[in-house]
């Protein structure tokens, strides 16, 4: 069973409850008016009413706070319902004193819960004006004053216009979730750098750039040297704490205009717009040296971590994805000639 959820847009039931106090002292006064004009006084069905506009509302609100979830204000919206239905057959069946609070009650049915709830909101009114027709016995009114007009069009404007705002903030809210989820969904989870998809759209974005056609792109992948024997020896708490402090040296070597992103377990790949070989090779040694001499210390556990790193150049004649492979290539080219070093791509390597 799915109930009980509490988000702020379950929480209808408090952001209500002012509503449905103005409202019903609304319809109160609506009563009081209609009552005098016939020349009746208060029968007991209106003095009864009144009773009921005045302290219903409190004891939905405590209803509702002891069971605060949307299920709770769906019902408490079908006694609304049937409520002013009673109300109605109370004022004498006066439609033009009626319409506005059944317009404004099923408005907010529909802002709810769909065409579903109005229907079955319509359907209570319907049985509990009739309930009232049979048991009251009094004639139906059709006249109205203007006066008796005020109480229900400010409900009518008062309740729509409230209802448009909720609405209006739950559309921001959504919004503001969704973007941040797109956001979430570009960063790598323990790292916070960007993730391999990110990687990717930005890395497209740059290629169809025509300014960055007319330069070199280079590219750097990076791995750490001998991680898993980190992990094996000091355990993957303390290899997490590796990955996230060599992200951030990375990302402080770097322009506000470069790439970074986790590539893969322990390997990151730097995307330098506007660079050469020559400079990408400059940025590259000054990472492996930040990070060579940088003791990582952790829990009271202090040792060197060192990088080795793969670099590949590509200007209009090539891409992205092709250069990632060169750059890799440099990699294991570096990893195989003994680590800790920065090695270029070599044509004849392939
Ligand atoms: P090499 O110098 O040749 O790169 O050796 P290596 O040990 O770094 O490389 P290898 O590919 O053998 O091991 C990589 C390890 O990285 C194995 C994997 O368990 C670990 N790893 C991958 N992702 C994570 C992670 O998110 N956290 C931690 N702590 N370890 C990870
Ligand atoms: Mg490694
Ligand atoms: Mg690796």
């Amino acid at each position: 069973m799915i109930k009980k959820r509490k988000n702020s847009i379950e929480r209808i039931g408090r952001q209500i409850y002012p509503l449905r106090v103005f409202g019903l002292i609304l319809f109160s006064i609506s009563i009081v008016l209609s009552q005098s004009k016939l020349g009746l006084g208060f029968d007991a069905w209106s003095i009864i009413a009144i009773a009921i506009c005045l302290i219903y509302p409190h004891i939905g609100l405590l209803w509702y706070l002891k069971d605060e979830c949307r299920e709770t204000e769906i019902k408490l919206m079908q006694i609304d319902m049937a409520l002013v239905g009673v109300l109605i057959g109370v004022i004498n069946f006066n439609p033009a004193i009626a319409l506005p609070y059944l317009i404004a009650n099923s408005a907010a049915n529909y802002a709810l819960r769909g065409m579903k709830q109005v229907v079955h909101g319509l359907s209570l009114v319907f049985i509990t004006t009739m309930l009232v027709f049979i048991f009251r016995d009094q004639p139906a009114v059709t006249q109205a004053d203007s006066i008796e007009l005020l109480s229900p069009f400010l409900y009518l404007i008062i309740v729509t216009h409230y209802m448009g705002h909720l609405s209006y903030m739950r559309g921001v809210s959504l919004l503001r979730r969704k973007i941040d989820a797109e956001e979430t969904s570009k960063l790598d989870f323990l790292t916070g750098l960007n993730n391999r998809r990110s990687m990717f759209d930005k890395a497209r974005l740059n290629d169809k750039d025509p300014k960055a056609n007319d330069h070199d792109t280079t590219l750097i992948m990076a791995d750490v040297d001998h991680f898993k024997r980190v992990n094996d020896t000091h355990g993957h708490n303390h290899g997490d704490a590796v990955l996230i402090q060599v992200s951030e040296l990375i990302k402080s070597s770097l322009r506000g205009t470069d790439v970074v992103a986790r590539w893969g377990g322990e390997e990151f790949l730097v995307l330098l717009t506007k660079t050469n070989i020559e400079q990408g090779v400059s940025v590259a040694e000054n990472i492996r040296e930040t990070i060579a001499n940088k003791p990582f210390i952790y829990d009271g556990v202090e040792h060197k971590v060192t990088l080795t790193l793969g670099i590949a150049t590509y200007g209009a004649n090539s891409n992205f994805e092709e250069t990632i492979q060169r750059a890799d290539k440099a990699l294991y080219e570096g990893k195989e000639s003994g680590r800790n070093r920065v090695v270029t791509f070599d044509p004849a390597l392939v």
